[in-house]
């Protein structure tokens, strides 16, 4: 500062100023001065801290949006699900004189739907296997697969503790990162179907649910080859239907049973019961501490556990490991539980 008021050479050209009013006149122009350069600086100062806060609190929305979308989808699944499941009940209770004669086009499901159940009159539809009786295996299974870190860090954690666990993968996931799902399968878990693009079975045409199976399939072989799937569809060809949608429709389970698949849902999970009630309640880590009594307290012997690979389920996923393995749960794969 004295270097630059030195260059300026302000005082000596004050010294020369003869008069008090040309004294007083200069000072006025330096307060004047300064006080504009400092007003530069600090407005300056204030757009670059409003801009980075903007930016910051962007890409914190997009981790948010990431992180929850699973979430969110689950939400919007079971909200989804309870509605069609209502509707299908509604629509076996018309006869067929009423869904035949009525050609709207929202309607064109409806005959469908009641066209496919005749056809499945004659076979015996197995319901889908929520968990297992008389058994000290219990099995944690995870869904979906979004997100590469938090599948890696379980990967990690179930082979520290060799542990073997049944994944649900959906299609369009195993094409996002292969080598993930490659390294899970060399480590001994089980990579099940959980449809082509996750979208709410109930909904859909029964050629649109097939497409939906069978595009999995396609994605399978193109990731692990075509011997994992025929392993797969042999000794565990076990379906999840995303969001539980079709859980409890003769049409969706009459599908999955055609396509060779046997219906796995759960006993226990985490995003209706733990999550979705605490949510802007608590903070993560308190969520995840729920997450893990939830989970260890209520595991029977046959349980299926159902988690995701949020933030949630994965904050304390070593304590719920041992934590399960503590009350004297052998973790295993559903194959072992589910002939
Ligand atoms: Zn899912």
């Amino acid at each position: 500062m004295n270097k630059l008021l030195k260059k300026l050479n302000i005082f000596q050209r004050y010294r020369k100023l003869n008069t008090k009013k040309e004294k007083k006149q200069f000072i006025l122009m330096w307060i004047t001065i300064f006080t504009c350069v400092f007003t530069v600086i600090f407005v300056g100062f204030c757009i670059s801290y409003s801009i980075n806060k903007n930016k910051s609190s962007q890409i914190q929305l997009n981790q948010y949006s990431k992180l929850e979308q699973e979430e969110i989808n689950q939400k919007l699944n079971s909200y989804l699900h309870n509605i069609i499941e209502k509707n299908t009940e509604y629509e076996n209770q018309n006869s067929s004189e009423d869904l035949k004669n009525d050609t709207s086009e929202s309607n064109k499901i409806k005959i469908d739907m009641h066209e496919n159940l005749t056809e499945t009159n004659n076979i015996k539809i197995r319901k889908a296997i929520n968990m297992v009786e008389k058994t000290t295996y219990a099995a944690i299974t995870f869904d979906d697969g979004y997100n590469k870190e938090y599948v890696e860090k379980v990967l990690d954690v179930l082979k520290k503790n060799n542990v073997k666990s049944t994944f649900f993968i959906i299609g369009k996931v195993l094409d996002a990162y292969p080598e993930v799902w490659k390294r899970a399968i060399n480590e001994g878990h089980q990579i099940c179907n959980h449809t082509q693009s996750h979208q709410i079975l109930t909904d859909m045409s029964s050629e649109a649910i097939q497409a939906e199976i069978l595009g999995w399939e396609a994605s399978a072989k193109k990731v692990f080859g075509e011997d994992y799937l025929i392993k797969m569809k042999k000794e565990f060809p076990f379906l999840r239907l995303p969001g539980g949608g079709g859980a409890k429709s003769d049409r969706v389970l009459a599908i999955a049973q055609k396509n060779g698949y046997k219906v796995i849902g759960w006993n226990l999970e985490t995003i209706s019961s733990v999550i979705n009630p605490l949510k802007n309640k608590k903070t993560v880590s308190e969520i995840s501490d729920r997450i893990e009594q939830h989970v260890v307290n209520n595991c029977k012997g046959g349980s299926i556990i159902l988690l995701h690979f949020n933030q949630y389920d994965m904050g304390n996923i070593e304590q719920i490991v041992s934590g399960l393995r503590n009350r004297g749960f052998e973790l295993q794969t559903i194959s072992k539980m589910v002939k």
